[in-house]
């Protein structure tokens, strides 16, 4: 009857949940240990000059393997840290190892590139945050011009102190990038009052671009826009030739996606930037 069948769905969702909670619980005890047990690493993907074809800059992308949960991906763990604060840490970590890596290739001779890494909402509100990249680039004697931080438009809530962070970010002399850009909300006041270097097109306006004359306009528009602000643009995500030739056409000056490379190893990172 419908009571019973009531209780037996209620015990269903109810377990369901149950192994859910688990789940969660499991995973952020896991991630706790991750640095101290070393299961953290970065990749790198370039981001390449759409006129000469050179890798310009990296992208740093965190990976993590748990020898209980295997590869965890960063849209299953970043939420989790963000949650419970452990970002900060680990986002300290994120910061320190990217910029330490990039001054170990200056000093190698290689090319000069910047590194980017991707700040989550609750590092960027924190207080902190200044302080502890200044005290980052001290210890690794990487210079400020090299270190580029992505931020996009949803976590920056209250205009007042995003406005506040972003000012003394650029008081150290590092770039800022707006990733993602077109997915979050209200994109254009921000673009005008936020002192930020570039504007990184989210990958869903660029997939299939040369099929699409909706997102065509759109992307040809944002390019065009952020020129006429004076800031350098990413396209995110070129996977085609054909993406890659409409983006040119457009002026796009800068490309990032499997197209070029996906995000790599140290070691091949080494092999593709080496001239
Ligand atoms: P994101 O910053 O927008 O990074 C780009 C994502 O797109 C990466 O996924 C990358 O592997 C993927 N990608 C690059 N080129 C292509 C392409 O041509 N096609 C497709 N389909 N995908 C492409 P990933 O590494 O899984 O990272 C996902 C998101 O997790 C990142 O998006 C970023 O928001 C976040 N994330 C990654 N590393 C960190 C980190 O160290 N700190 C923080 N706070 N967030 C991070
Ligand atoms: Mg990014
Ligand atoms: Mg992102
Ligand atoms: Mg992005």
């Amino acid at each position: 009857n419908a009571k019973e069948q009531a209780s037996s769905s209620y015990q269903f969702y109810s377990r369901k949940m149950n192994e859910r909670f688990h789940k969660r619980m499991e995973l952020e005890n896991h991630l706790r240990k991750a640095i101290e047990n070393e299961e953290l690493r970065l990749l790198y993907q370039p981001v390449v000059d759409s006129y000469t074809g050179q890798i310009v800059g990296l992208e740093s992308l965190l990976r993590w393997h748990n020898p209980h949960l295997g590869h965890v991906p960063p849209s299953d763990f970043i939420p989790v840290a963000e949650e419970t604060g452990l970002i900060l840490e680990i986002g300290e970590w994120v910061l320190k190892e990217a910029c330490k890596q990039n001054k170990i290739w200056q000093v190698a001779g290689l090319p000069k590139m910047f590194i980017s890494v991707n700040l989550s909402s609750r590092q960027f509100n924190d207080s902190r945050l200044s302080r502890t990249i200044q005290q980052i680039l001290e210890e690794t004697e990487l210079l400020p011009q090299y270190l580029e931080l992505e931020i996009t438009e949803s976590m920056t809530m209250d205009v007042r102190v995003a406005l506040d962070t972003l000012y003394e970010l650029k008081k150290l002399g590092v770039q800022i990038a707006m990733d993602d850009f077109g997915t979050g909300y209200s994109s254009l006041g921000y673009l005008k009052d936020y002192p930020i270097d570039k504007m990184k097109i989210d990958q869903s306006f660029i997939k299939g671009l040369q099929h699409n004359q909706v997102n065509a306009a759109i992307v040809n528009t944002m390019i065009a826009m952020a020129h006429n602000l004076g800031l350098q643009v990413v396209a995110e995500g070129v996977e085609t030739e054909e993406e890659l030739h409409l983006l040119k056409d457009y002026g796009c000056g800068l490309l990032q996606g499997y197209y070029f490379s996906p995000p790599t190893d140290v070691e091949r990172i080494v092999e593709l930037i080496t001239p």
